[in-house]
């Protein structure tokens, strides 16, 4: 059957002969764009549970597969990756982050962890912690997922992210320099960026050497600064379509480099607190009208940059 992009199931059954199933966690961190340390309000889009609203609550504890309450439980022990999700997972003092990252290593649950995080939260301690485990646990695997959004500094403002793109590009070097794949989270969507801004950014990331990307629609929440001013103002915003975000997301594939694994094509937000769009709602509409779309475009992951060649 013919591939049209490098799919995260693709790639786990060509790597570990089997499908993996992310299980959030939320190991009761905070961030710096919410204690103060760079602001209180967080970024625009992120609600009060900080982009982990299905999250297990995780002091790291052994955990089962009755544990798994948002997540299926028919797979087998060893098929399941710990998703620190909420908030930012390495915000925290090294030796807290060493407990918990030690204890989803060692439970037999886990083939692997995935860290979300912020580029400005991974210091040099927490690189010699990444080292030191990838040492300690070699049959298992490290990713880290940086939330960098967009790389067009007047939407970063928008959305309050708080960094520059320059500590993105530092902290990817050095996750790199020490073997831990990167896998970045970008959203399609902001207000006032067109599909030229999007594509930037996907070409700037295909220089960047990342494992692995997350697209993700852009949700607008109950509970977040955004959501509110959607709710006081929607004539404010351009909501996407369904019809412009397939067009959108269809030629952002086709820009995108073929090696990268897209672990993400739409958005997982908690239907209670979506206002718009909520066209986003039925996902397994979404997907099949990508792929559709790919199909009738011709476009594969990558076409579109062989063409330029
Ligand atoms: S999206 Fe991430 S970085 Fe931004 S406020 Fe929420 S937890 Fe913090």
């Amino acid at each position: 059957m013919q591939k049209y992009y490098n799919s995260f199931t693709d790639y786990c059954k060509n790597t570990f002969q089997r499908k993996l199933y992310r299980v959030a966690l939320d190991a009761n961190m905070t961030c710096p764009n919410r204690d103060g340390r760079i602001d209180h309000r967080g970024c625009i889009f992120c609600d009060e549970g900080g982009s982990g609203d299905f999250a297990i609550k995780y002091t790291g504890q052994s955990l089962t597969k009755e544990d798994l309450i948002y997540n299926h439980q028919d797979a087998d022990a060893g098929d399941y990756i710990a998703y620190f999700q909420a908030y930012t997972n390495t915000y925290a003092p090294v030796e807290t982050l060493e407990h918990l990252f030690s204890s989803a290593l060692k439970d037999s649950l886990f083939c692997g962890l995935s860290i979300a995080t912020r580029p400005d939260c991974i210091h040099e301690d927490t690189i010699a912690l990444l080292k030191k485990l990838r040492q300690e646990y070699p049959d298992k695997f490290i990713w880290i997922e940086l939330g960098l959004q967009t790389i067009h500094p007047k939407s970063a403002l928008f959305i309050r992210r708080g960094y520059p793109l320059s500590v993105f590009d530092a902290c990817v070097d050095a996750l790199h320099a020490i073997d831990i794949p990167v896998i970045v989270h970008v959203i399609l969507g902001l207000p006032n960026e067109t599909k030229q801004d999007m594509i930037e950014t996907l070409q700037y990331l295909n220089t960047k050497k990342i494992f692995g990307i997350k697209l993700q629609l852009l949700h607008y929440l109950k509970g977040c600064d955004l959501g509110r001013l959607y709710e006081k103002d929607p004539s404010l915003f351009h909501v996407l379509s369904l019809e412009e975000y397939i067009d959108i997301i269809t030629d952002c594939i086709g820009y995108l480099d073929e090696n990268i694994v897209i672990h993400r094509l739409t958005g997982d937000g908690a239907s209670d607190l979506l206002l718009a769009p909520l066209w986003s709602m039925n996902k397994r509409y979404v997907l099949n009208q990508i792929l559709h779309t790919l199909k009738i475009k011709n476009i594969q992951q990558g076409s579109f940059i062989h063409k330029c060649v």
